[in-house]
Order: structure tokens, then C-alpha cells, then sequence
């Protein structure tokens, strides 16, 4: 087999202070255990996996046209900078223009070292290879802006981490993994000439219509806002928005402790690593601004009067909360059938949340059963949910597709944290059924699947995942 992959490498064009060469390393005996055939016909793949993919999506072959690379890049992790980071254990094949006429990175993750890896082993494990895969293509169903995933491969080699498990290599598709965290080092280096190279670049590569830096900040506010509020809306919590974390295209980005809410709860964190709670689910639109104002911080440093800027910057990431909430209310509007919300919906929204909080409500299954009217079920004060249902059903009566509104917009399957670890189990075990099971039913989310009920319900007490780990 000759896999032809049709790579046209824009990064790889750019000066080496930007990237470091890094092929991957091969590994003992790589077997291919999931290719998405839908994204390959994009990218101008063939639809069913063929001999040798495996080697190639291992890394064991490096395809021709391919320009292998480790990008470079720094951050804020949990809120203190480490100007040390970089592409430690994925490495970037090239890019390939679809047919739908976008421009995407393939990449592979956990691809072995480069001289980014400090400390670590450069590889991954199939558990959070698994889970990416999942997530990040439920996610694409849902509508959410993502990355994708092409393909998994078992590597046939063990990886330590507090235990031995199968190695893995997940070939991740993304508009581009530029991150907030690509500017911030070359800000911190005061290395304004690479700066401007990379402010153009991304306006090139993402924003064409955007006027300088300061319209590049406002298009990444604009999507990452849009982003944030998605997020919100089917109760995801995204475990670890660094600002390596957040893509400058506005895709979500580097799935790690991940999770999704059951019951919902506004301070909700499932990241063993997050002790202080800084990414729990209701704090994401604070982080997100956050995260622009760093974005802002590295973009005004080349200008040549930096100050000059501070003030539009500072004007730019002061709106982006106002954006958020319109987002937000925008979503969750028409979650509860209300096309086109006012501002007082914001209340009627927040009140029923209040309810949900209260009564340890499941978050998916409660709006998805507005639409059939048995949300009421989903609470113990029932009461209290009929006053609220009173002056909602008031609220939409003049609506005049709200069951149908309800229905696009109020999932019935998530991929919920106790399904992801029951599949994760059967994989390491040899058993890919749930996996393959998974990806089905979350690829048409929004429709009833009878035959898929079980994956609809909530944990029971027993089944509750209480803490998510990092991929590393
Ligand atoms: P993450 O928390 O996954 O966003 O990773 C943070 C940083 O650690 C990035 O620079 C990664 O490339 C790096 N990293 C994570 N896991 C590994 C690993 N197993 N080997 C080398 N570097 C890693
Ligand atoms: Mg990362």
C-alpha cells in the first residue's frame, strides 16, 4: 500500500524558531484500532483503512510530502507561566487542504519524544487516547467547534504510569494548534520579529478579514466566546484551560480530565489535578477571559508603542464577558424552546439552573424532557418545578416551534464519564464493542436511539465517576 496524503505544510515554511524537526519514533508492533472513515473522505483519505495504515498512523512510516515537526510554545498552567512547554509528545506530519476547502493539521499524539518532552516519555496510553477520540467526535456532533480524530493505534509497547499500560498514538486533525500559548513565547522572549510572523500567519490562516493584531484579538474573543458558551450549554467541563489549552481557531482543544456534568452543579470539577476548583464548570467564561487578556498582553508587545494599544486591547477583553453572556443566553434560551430571547430570559434560565442545582437534577436528561413534558420527573420538589414550569409555559406560547427548537438543542446522549471509563475497561481488555458502540450513538446525538437507552441514564450512586485524569 501507498497511503497518499495530499500535504501542503504552511507551518513547516515558517522560520525554525518556530518548530523543532522531530520525526516520530517507531514503535514494537502498531495495530490499528479505529479510523474515522467520515473525516478521511474530507481530508481526501480513503474512506475504509487499508494495509499499512497502522505503520503509518504509528508513526512507523512517515508518509511522503510529510514535513514531521514538534511545535514550540509556552504557557500559563493553573494561572503561573511556564515559558518551558512545546509539542512534548505529538508531533505534526503536515497540513491538508479538504475537500470542503479547510486547511488542517494532522498530527500525531504520543508519538515519542522531542525536545520539548522534558521530563516525560513522550507516549501516551490507550485510556485517554480512547477518550479523546470519543469526546472530540461526539463533541463534532454536537455541533461544538473541535478537534477531530482520525485514527488510534495501538502501539504494541507498554507505558508506565503509576502502573503498566498498552501504549497508543492518536492521529488528532485541527484546524491548526496555534494557541494562545504559540504568542505568549514569543512575547516573553521579546522576540517581536517572530511575533509579527505568527500574528500574520494566524490572521492569514484563520481570520483573513481581521485588521491587524488587535482585529486577530477581537476574532479569537469572538470564537472563543462562541466556544465557551457551547461548551456551557451541554455541561461540559473542560478540566485544564491553560493557555496552551486554548486554540487561537476556537476549537476545543487537548482533551485531559475532561468531563461532562450529570447532575448539574454550577462549581462542579472532576480534574484530579484541579485542587482550587480554577476550572470548574461555571468559572470557564472567567477563565476564558482571562485567557484573552493574555492573548492581548503578547499580541500589543509588537507594537512599537506598546502602551499606545493598551487601551483598545484592554476595551477589547473588557467586552468579551458581555459576549459570553449573549452566547450563553442564546444557547440556553433555546434550550428551554425560546428562539428569540430577551434579557429577562436570562432569569427564567437561571431559576430553573437554581432548581436543578437544589434538586441534584441530571443535566442532559432534565432539558431533554422539557420537550416530552416530563422534566418534572427529573426533580424531588416538584412544586417548586410547576411554579417554574407556569410562568415558562407563559413565556412560550407565542413560540412557534419550541418542542422542535428543544429537540436540536438539548442532547440525549452525552458521553457520559461513567460509559467512558466502562469503555476504556473493555478496550484494555481486548473488547472494542463499546468503543465502536459509543462513536455510533453519539454520532447522531440529538435523535431518540431507542436501542441506546442504557446510555441515556444517569449514573447510579456506585457508577459515579468522582475524579478524571490527565492523558499524560
Ligand atoms: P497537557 O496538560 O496535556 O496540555 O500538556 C502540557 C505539556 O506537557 C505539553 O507541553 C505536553 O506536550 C507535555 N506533555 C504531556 N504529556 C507528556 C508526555 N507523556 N511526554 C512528554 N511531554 C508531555
Ligand atoms: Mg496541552
Amino acid at each position: 500500500m501507498t497511503l497518499h496524503i495530499p500535504f501542503d505544510n504552511s507551518f513547516a515554511r515558517l522560520p525554525t524558531a518556530f518548530y523543532a524537526a522531530q520525526k516520530p519514533h517507531p514503535v514494537k508492533s502498531p495495530r490499528l484500532v479505529a479510523w474515522n472513515g467520515a473525516l478521511a473522505r474530507i481530508l481526501g483519505l480513503p474512506e475504509e483503512a487499508e494495509d499499512g495504515f497502522a505503520e503509518v498512523f504509528a508513526g512507523n512510516a512517515v508518509p511522503d510530502g510529510a514535513e514531521p515537526l514538534a511545535q514550540l510554545y509556552s504557557g500559563h498552567q493553573f494561572g503561573q507561566y511556564n515559558p518551558q512547554l512545546g509539542d512534548g509528545r505529538a508531533i505534526l506530519l503536515g497540513e491538508v487542504v479538504g475537500s470542503d476547502g479547510i486547511r488542517r493539521d494532522i498530527q500525531l499524539k504520543g508519538a515519542g519524544r522531542t525536545p520539548f518532552s522534558r521530563g516525560g516519555d513522550g507516549r501516551a496510553w490507550l485510556g485517554p487516547v480512547l477518550r479523546e477520540y470519543v469526546v472530540s467526535e461526539a463533541m463534532h456532533a454536537l455541533g461544538i467547534p473541535t478537534t477531530r480524530a482520525l485514527a488510534a493505534v495501538e502501539t504494541g509497547e507498554e507505558v508506565w504510569r503509576e502502573t503498566v499500560l498498552p501504549g497508543a498514538v492518536l492521529t488528532r486533525v485541527a484546524r491548526s494548534h496555534l494557541r494562545v500559548g504559540t504568542f505568549q513565547v514569543f512575547a516573553a522572549r521579546g522576540d517581536t520579529e517572530s511575533l509579527k510572523r505568527l500574528t500574520d500567519y494566524a490572521i492569514a490562516r484563520h481570520y483573513p478579514e481581521a485588521d491587524g493584531p488587535m482585529g486577530l484579538l477581537r476574532a479569537v474573543r469572538a470564537a472563543q466566546a462562541e466556544l465557551i458558551a457551547a461548551w456551557l450549554s451541554v455541561g461540559f467541563i473542560h478540566g485544564v484551560m491553560n493557555t496552551d489549552n486554548s486554540s487561537i481557531s476556537g476549537e476545543t482543544i487537548d482533551y485531559g480530565p475532561c468531563a461532562f456534568l450529570d447532575v448539574y452543579h454550577p462549581a462542579t470539577v472532576f480534574s484530579s489535578i484541579d485542587r482550587g476548583g480554577r476550572y470548574a464548570y461555571a468559572s470557564q467564561p472567567d477563565i476564558a477571559v482571562w485567557n484573552l487578556a493574555q492573548l492581548a498582553t503578547a499580541l500589543i508587545q509588537q507594537y512599537d508603542d506598546p502602551q499606545a494599544v493598551v487601551e483598545e486591547a484592554t476595551e477589547i477583553v473588557h467586552g468579551m464577558p458581555g459576549m459570553i453572556h449573549r452566547a450563553w443566553l442564546a444557547r440556553f434560551a433555546a434550550k428551554i424552546g425560546i428562539a428569540e430571547p430577551r434579557e429577562e430570559d436570562a432569569g427564567l434560565v437561571a431559576d430553573l439552573l437554581t432548581l436543578m442545582a437544589e434538586g441534584q437534577a441530571d443535566f442532559t436528561n432534565t432539558f431533554r424532557a422539557l420537550a416530552t413534558g416530563k422534566a418534572r420527573d427529573q426533580f424531588t420538589d416538584r412544586d417548586a418545578f410547576d411554579r417554574w414550569a407556569e410562568s415558562w409555559r407563559a413565556r412560550i406560547v407565542g413560540e412557534a416551534d419550541a418542542e422542535g427548537l428543544m429537540l436540536r438543542s438539548n442532547p440525549a446522549f452525552i458521553p457520559r464519564n461513567h460509559r467512558m471509563e466502562e469503555m476504556i475497561a473493555a478496550a484494555v481488555a481486548g473488547d472494542y464493542a463499546p468503543f465502536h458502540r459509543l462513536n455510533t450513538v453519539l454520532s447522531t446525538p440529538y435523535e431518540d436511539q431507542l436501542e441506546a437507552d442504557d446510555l441515556t441514564r444517569a449514573p447510579l450512586p456506585e457508577e459515579v465517576v468522582p475524579a478524571t485524569f490527565c492523558g499524560t
